[in-house]
């Protein structure tokens, strides 16, 4: 049977990557250590073939026993608020979290993935991103924890593969959503929902004028999954090319929910991207991968289950 470690298993992208993995057949040994994350996004999968385990993977992984055929390292804060909040375990889990993954699966023989990010590409000069672009990061401003770490991590996956020749796969995954992300999660699709359904003011940061291109998680997991199979190498952008301003995404939100919320304007992130949109072409070409759900089918779905959490008074302000 195929095995696989995922750490961040229980986080919003990883408890997808956890179900499809599951439901492939595959027996899941899933690390987390529920900083941003919570036991129930894994809580419905009731296999034998599935083992949640509390740990931080910064901190090592000893006692976990293989044998392993994948490794995928999906540990790490991802939303903007909780990276600001914790810099420095965001830099750890990049760093010695990385290594003490690559190390297992180096023992195990086990194809190494890593959960790179857009962010690599920091504010962007080119645009659309393609995977040849190298970045415009700025490394001491407040998202240098998280930019500069995935950055490192990347390094170190490529060290581990030249060194030892170990199997690895990099995807940089753009911005993301669907059900199961925290409401407080700090993005903007989950805030404005939540904002929108509960009646409160929508906070564009900004003039709402700067993009982002968003893709439902599933749709995500499937090319994470054709990546992982495959025998590429080199990084593969995964998102959607779907590209929305912000602003534009608050009136759809309204439009959606049917809300009576007001749009209200914040300052804007120090160092907040003014675009990103991935080029996706290496993906489609090398996995035949390209995203299937509408991005207006996706917020149906998100709508939907952020009104279910309301209802159960699962969201507290
Ligand atoms: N944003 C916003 N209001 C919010 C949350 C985010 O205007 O309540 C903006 C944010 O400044 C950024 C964009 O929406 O320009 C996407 O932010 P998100 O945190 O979702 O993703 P990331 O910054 O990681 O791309």
């Amino acid at each position: 049977m195929t095995r696989a470690l995922v750490t961040g298993g229980s986080g919003f992208i990883g408890s997808y990557l956890c179900d499809r993995l599951v439901k492939d057949g595959v027996s899941v040994v899933c690390v987390d250590n529920f900083v941003t994350s919570s036991k129930e996004n894994v809580g419905h999968i009731d296999s034998a073939n599935f083992t949640l385990i509390e740990r931080d993977v910064s901190e090592g992984l000893k006692g976990i026993k293989g044998p392993f055929d994948y490794v995928l390292h999906f540990a790490s804060p991802a939303s903007p608020p909780d990276y600001l909040r914790m810099p420095i375990e965001t830099l750890l889990v990049n760093s010695a979290g990385t290594h003490v993954a690559l190390k297992l699966a180096h023992e195990n023989n086990a194809v190494f993935l890593l959960a790179s990010t857009s962010e690599v590409y920091g504010d962007p000069e080119q645009h659309p991103q393609t995977e040849g672009y190298w970045g415009n990061v700025n490394t001491i401003g407040p998202r240098g924890c998280y930019d500069e770490a995935k950055r490192y991590a990347e390094a170190a996956v490529m060290a581990y593969h030249r060194e030892y020749g170990l199997a690895i796969r990099i995807v940089r995954i753009f911005n993301t959503f669907g059900p199961r992300m925290r409401p407080h999660d700090g993005r903007a699709v989950s805030n404005f929902v939540v904002q929108a359904l509960s009646g409160d003011d929508i906070t564009v940061y900004g003039d709402g004028s700067q993009t982002r291109s968003f893709c439902y998680a599933t749709d995500l997991v499937d090319g994470i999954l054709k990546l992982l199979r495959s025998d590429v190498t080199v990084p593969v952008n995964i998102g959607n090319p779907n590209e929305l301003t912000i602003l534009g995404l608050a009136e759809m939100v309204i439009a959606y929910t049917g809300s009576k919320s007001r749009i209200v304007f914040e300052p804007l992130p120090e160092d907040d991207p003014k675009v990103r949109r991935p080029d996706i072409s290496r993906a489609k070409e090398k996995l035949g991968w390209e995203p299937k759900i509408s991005f207006e089918d996706g917020l149906k779905k998100t709508i939907e289950y952020y009104k279910t959490l309301l209802a159960e008074q699962k969201i507290t302000r």
